[in-house]
């Protein structure tokens, strides 16, 4: 390896502090001031990891763009220039004030400015307001430090005044005590509850964000709890259903629940399962959130299995009543399930079943489900086959063997080979597959 393969080696090495020193370096050897800034100096002081590292500095946007090789001007009139190192990317905006906001969200206007104490004051919660310098030394003009100690959300100024601005502040404020499994400072919750209308003027897109990341982070329960306690929710530009409801009786055991299923997914789930929505009703709330159509699968997915399962449980359980009621009356629901929905989706509804059982909230069909949470897992081991693909068999061996023309027939006789061999009563093996196929679909 020659050096200066080495030295490139050791650039790409580089971690993301090291990177974000030399780009603080780089301003400050031109004369300007940087500082990193926000969730890159509060997530170390509480043990949490860093994804990226914004730089606040007091060079102008076109100063910015002179001073590094590569660059993304991401938003120039608001001052942020994206500056490309070599394993890293790293936001760097110009000190600046906000002014004339407008409808409740984003400022009209920003004013660029030379103060790290003035672009602090901007910020929404003194836990985000601290910065550091390329020293490590923090600067913390509104008490962050502190309020991180006590684990309290508190605004930056006037509460009142900072949820009227940006709206968007009060669901930040929920994930950010959630994220630290805090509390609202008294003034910034009784701010938070008495403007929860302007909720309705922030982006249904932001407040998926921001429920997204609450959902997934550390402490679900107490974000989710706040949203409950504030009626926040209820005031989304688009209605949430179940989701904004207060019932407060209702929602405690799935709160308690929520923590044992993991993934924001499953946990949006468990709460839908938990206020019996149906999967249409569900649909709409997900398609009102605007999630993607893989948030949206992987939560209907759930919502379909567990209905199924439920549906496939009491008729077991009434057959039960007469027949003395073995487990494996069971079975073939489960493995019909597996082969409608899938493994992903099925797993995932014996967990949140799983969850919400454990706290007493497994609503009516309680009785019907238990063999499913019972014996499911080991079940899905047993069961050999996914999908038609693994079955010994393809459409094409079955027209052969049957000598019948193609038709919807065809899907449902490959349906019923794969559940004969998930549920053990056919070998996959392809010529006990044509013997039972040649029997029973020949003349149907
Ligand atoms: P995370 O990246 O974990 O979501 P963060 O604090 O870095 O947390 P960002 O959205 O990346 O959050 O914003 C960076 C910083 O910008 C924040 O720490 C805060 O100081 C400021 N900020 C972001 N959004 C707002 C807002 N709506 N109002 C006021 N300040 C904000
Ligand atoms: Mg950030």
């Amino acid at each position: 390896m020659s050096g200066g393969d080495r030295n490139v080696d050791s650039l790409e090495n580089k971690t993301l502090f090291e990177e974000a020193a030399l780009v603080m370096h780089c301003l400050l050897n031109a004369g300007f001031s940087a500082y990193m800034v926000g969730g890159c100096v509060r997530d170390p002081l509480i043990g949490r990891p860093v994804y990226d590292v914004d730089i606040a500095t007091s060079a102008r946007p076109e100063q910015v763009v002179a001073l590094f090789q590569k660059v993304i001007p991401t938003g120039l009139q608001h001052g942020t220039v994206t500056v490309v190192m070599p394993q890293h990317t790293y936001e760097v905006t110009t000190f600046r004030k906000e002014t004339a906001y407008e409808g409740h969200r984003r400022p009209e206007e920003v004013e660029f400015i030379d103060d790290l104490i003035e672009d602090l004051r901007r910020r929404d919660f003194t836990i985000n307001a601290m910065a550091k310098d390329v020293h490590g030394h923090i600067h913390d003009p509104f008490g962050g430090q502190a309020d991180l100690k006590q684990l309290v959300i508190r605004c930056v100024g006037i509460a009142e005044e900072r949820f009227l601005e940006d709206a968007l502040r009060m669901m930040r404020g929920v994930r950010f005590a959630s994220l630290l499994g805090g509390v609202f400072a008294k003034s910034t919750w009784k701010a938070l509850c008495a403007n929860r209308k302007t909720l309705s003027f922030v982006a249904m897109e932001r407040v998926r964000d921001e429920l997204w990341k609450l959902t997934a982070g550390p402490n679900p329960a107490r974000g989710w709890a706040l949203l409950v306690r504030s009626g926040l929710l209820a005031h989304a530009k688009e209605p949430l259903g179940a989701l904004a409801s207060t019932e407060a009786a209702l929602w405690q055991p799935l709160l308690c629940a929520l923590g044992s299923v993991d993934t924001a997914e499953k946990r949006i789930a468990l709460l839908l399962l938990g206020h019996e929505v149906d999967e249409a009703e569900a649909q709409r709330i997900l398609q009102a959130l605007r999630c993607s159509g893989a948030q949206q699968d992987a939560i209907l997915a759930v919502l379909r299995a567990d209905a199924r399962l439920a549906a496939g449980g009491t008729a077991a359980l009434a057959a039960a009543g007469t027949h003395g009621g073995a487990a494996s009356a069971w079975r073939r629901p489960f493995a019909e399930t597996l082969f409608a929905v899938g493994e992903q989706g099925l797993c995932d509804a014996l967990a949140c079943r799983r969850a919400l059982l454990g706290v007493g909230a497994a609503g009516e069909h309680t009785a019907a489900m238990q063999p499913f949470l019972q014996h499911g897992e080991a079940w899905l081991e047993d069961i050999s086959v996914r999908g038609l693909r693994d079955i010994a068999l393809t459409g094409g061996d079955v027209l052969q063997a049957t000598k019948r023309t193609a038709g919807p027939w065809l899907r449902q006789c490959l349906e019923s080979v794969w559940l004969s061999v998930a549920l053990g009563e056919l070998v996959n093996q392809q010529e006990v597959l044509l013997d039972y196929v040649r029997k029973a679909w020949n003349e149907q």
